[in-house]
């Protein structure tokens, strides 16, 4: 018997093990995938370590989740700054005086204020949604040329049915600072997301290709305490309607060339190309492999969006007001699932970031006692 059945191999289930393993405890992780990691997945491609499952750069103001995975992995001192493409125009990304710049030419962050007030006066009130959002801290031109499209491919959605809260994920600076996070560490695993993730799981038991929902009785009778990272809606075979999500499909190339793009991100911000970005994953790691020598071809992922249907991978959670109230009847019934505990992006249908992922499974591991 297993004090813990752990579904999934993501963060939160890494986590969640690597804590019960070391307290002691009998920990099972099972996982439907081939692989390991989840969604952090990296594969080994000519030297070059591909995200699989998209783009994931580590970044957080928690001090303790940084401290926490130093124990696993090494960071690098990669820092994001994608390149918007707007019709073969590039932008600065996050929106900052670069950006600001090169839109209107201003030079001063006084000027770029007092073109952004001019531009906001559009919006009265509290914004009511991602567009009214986006106008009100960027002003109409930007919203038009580096959010709209590529917001709308992202989601699916126009922007008028999007919550505000997305939009305010991206910083907004009066500064020449293209960091894409605030926050205080950032960086990407030396060696790739699955080695860390291996190193969580060391010493404990893992069986991949196995399918928790499509046997869950054997698996249950298996452990005392199960803590479940799928989707949420699954779990109760969809009986009170479906969550949406949105998937994204990656068609991945290997090229005979050294630089493509010359940035680990750029994405096309207009609406007419159907990727919303290009992931060249060899700058996650400056170029260079493991002994520090420049790689001669290089991998690019580009990113397609689509809405989630049963048998797609589900990514991004759609925390509109209809998700979100049926998201509270799921979440009604699995608190009375006494012995399983729902962790995670899916299990808790929220638009995690990994740190927030790590900090959640610390926090439930404290209250476990
Ligand atoms: N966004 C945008 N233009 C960009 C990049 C992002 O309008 O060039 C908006 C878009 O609405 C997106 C949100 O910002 O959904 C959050 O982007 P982020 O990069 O945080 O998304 P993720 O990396 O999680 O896909």
């Amino acid at each position: 018997m297993y004090n813990f059945l752990i579904v999934g191999s993501g963060l939160y289930g890494a986590v969640m093990a690597q804590q019960m393993h070391a307290a002691g405890k009998k920990v099972l992780v099972i996982d439907k995938r081939p692989n390991i990691a989840g969604n952090v997945y990296t594969e080994n491609v000519e030297g070059i370590h591909v995200h699989k499952y998209g783009a994931h750069i580590f970044h957080t103001n928690n001090k303790k989740v940084w401290d926490y995975l130093q124990a696993f992995t090494v960071f690098n001192r990669f820092t994001n700054s994608p390149v918007a493409n707007y019709k073969g125009e590039l932008y600065s990304l996050p929106f900052n005086m670069y950006t600001f710049n090169k839109m209107w030419g201003v030079v001063t962050p006084e000027e770029a204020a007092a073109k952004i007030a001019e531009q906001r006066k559009e919006i009265t009130g509290v914004p009511r949604n991602l567009e009214e959002q986006a106008i009100s801290l960027v002003g109409r031109d930007i919203f038009e040329k580096l959010i709209k499209g590529y917001t709308e491919k992202q989601w699916g959605r126009d922007c008028k049915d999007l919550p505000a809260f997305i939009i305010r994920r991206l910083p907004v600076r009066y500064t020449f600072d293209n960091n894409y996070f605030n926050a205080l560490y950032q960086g990407i695993p030396v060696g790739g997301y699955t080695k860390m993730v291996a190193k969580m799981l060391e010493g404990v038991e893992v069986r991949l290709n196995e399918d928790y929902l499509a046997d869950k009785a054997k698996w249950d009778a298996l452990a005392e305490k199960i803590i479940y990272t799928g989707p949420i809606d699954a779990y109760f075979h969809y009986k009170l309607g479906y969550l949406e999500y949105r998937s994204v499909r990656f068609e991945t190339e290997l090229l005979d060339m050294p630089n493509y793009q010359g940035n680990a991100a750029v994405n096309y911000t207009d609406r007419e190309t159907p990727w919303t970005r290009i992931i060249e994953h060899k700058w996650f790691e400056f170029g260079k492999d493991e002994a520090g020598n420049d790689l001669p071809k290089t991998v690019i992922s580009r990113e397609y969006s689509s809405e989630w249907k049963p048998g797609d991978e589900p990514y991004y959670p759609v925390n509109d007001e209809r998700n979100s109230a049926l998201y509270a009847s799921y979440k009604a019934l699995a608190d009375k699932e006494d012995n399983v505990i729902f962790g995670g992006r899916l299990g808790e249908y929220k638009y995690y970031d990994m740190d927030q992922v790590i900090a959640a499974a610390l926090e439930r591991v404290e209250g476990l006692g």
